[in-house]
């Protein structure tokens, strides 16, 4: 049994069963035992992985994204480079290498992430030691802001609800032989999906796209938003735990897997644009890294490999992009404020 557990199973005994949003903040987010505050959980020696990972290529074809917005900005002398859960620092790192390319928009980009693990920001701090860190968004400055954000909203606490003959049940952890399970408890949720199976809601994530879209409303700039999900609403439970690259059982072993859910993007638009933000149509990662130029920017670096850095850099521009991997089920959406249209490859014919 982990320390989490043992806290968790505690406090199942004396308030009764726990909604899976609060149990997805502590396995995540416990001061002491949870899931990210305590390790580096990305690379082969870790739990999973993720594109800035996987290849140079990805981050540098967002910075060419947010140069491109800077100068739809009209080039503002001071802007905010937001990162929300920037994990190593991978992903910023090759966006400020693009970003050097004009030294004028170097100098303009005032780099903020927004994290909550002590061990992350170590890392981050190596690799872009200027940086400003927040524990949320409230604290951004106002300012032109030009945001990033891979992978963040899968984190992000989910509840589950479940209609049985009619019946609204939401899906709580409890403790049976001593053990942590899932189990249901009635409620009195409204739901807005018909028919069986389960419904996953997350008001933390829309309470958050509602406040970033208010920002971005209200300072100009423009959003950057990639994670893996779905883009309609639907039925289904999409929990999932990994440890060690494999999925394992959310209850198993509560702070050391990491717990995320896919996002549900029609929701999330609705909810940034709530505030008046403007939402882009949705584009699949591997459309949007073909349209900002990924084989183009594969052929030039390859020009310049041999051997078994070749194979392996081809065979990440694979894994990003290709949709049997990473391209159709990771989507990309973009998310602008007053005056500004979604910039390219949205809404480009
Ligand atoms: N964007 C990175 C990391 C994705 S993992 C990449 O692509 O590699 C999720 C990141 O979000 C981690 O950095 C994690 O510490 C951070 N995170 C999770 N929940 C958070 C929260 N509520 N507030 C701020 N950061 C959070």
């Amino acid at each position: 049994m982990t320390a989490l557990e043992r806290i968790i199973t505690g406090m199942i005994e004396s308030d009764g069963p726990m909604p899976l949003d609060r149990y997805m903040a502590l396995c995540l987010g416990h001061p002491e035992h949870g899931y990210y505050m305590t390790r580096d959980p990305f690379g082969r020696a870790g739990d999973f992985t993720t594109a800035p990972e996987i290849s140079q290529v990805f981050g540098e074809l967002i910075g060419v994204w947010c140069m491109n917005v800077w100068h739809l900005l009209q080039k503002p002398r001071h802007f905010a480079l937001v990162e929300l859960g920037p994990g190593r620092g991978t992903l910023m790192a090759d966006v400020l290498r693009v970003l050097r390319k004009d030294e004028a928009c170097r100098k303009a980009a005032e780099v903020h992430f927004v994290e909550t693990s002590p061990v992350l920001r170590e890392a981050q701090r190596r690799l872009v030691p200027d940086a400003t860190w927040h524990s949320g968004i409230a604290s951004l400055p106002a300012r032109p802001t030009i945001l990033i954000a891979n992978e963040f909203f899968d984190a992000l606490p989910i509840q589950q609800f479940e209609r049985r003959e009619g019946r609204v049940f939401e899906r709580c952890v409890g403790v049976t032989e001593g053990r942590l399970s899932i189990g249901l408890v009635p409620s009195a949720m409204p739901l807005a999906l018909h028919g069986d199976g389960v419904v996953e809601d997350s008001s933390i994530r829309d309470a958050l796209a509602a406040a970033l879209g208010n920002h971005l409303n209200t300072v100009g700039g423009a959003g950057l938003i990639i994670d893996y999900g779905h883009a309609k609403s639907a039925t289904g439970d999409t929990l999932q735990a990994m440890k060690s690259h494999k999925f394992v059982s959310i209850t198993e072993a509560p702070g050391e897997a990491d717990i995320t859910s896919h996002v549900d993007f029609q929701s999330l638009s609705r909810a940034f644009a709530k505030e008046g933000a403007t939402v882009s149509e949705l584009m699949t990662q591997g459309d949007f890294l073909t349209a900002m130029g990924i084989n183009e920017r594969t052929e030039a670096l390859l020009r310049t490999l041999e051997g078994e850095k070749r194979q392996s850099l081809m065979a990440a521009t694979e894994r990003l992009a290709h949709p049997g991997q990473m391209g159709h089920l990771f989507k990309v959406t973009a998310v602008t404020g007053a005056g500004l249209a979604p910039p390219y490859p949205f809404g480009a014919a």
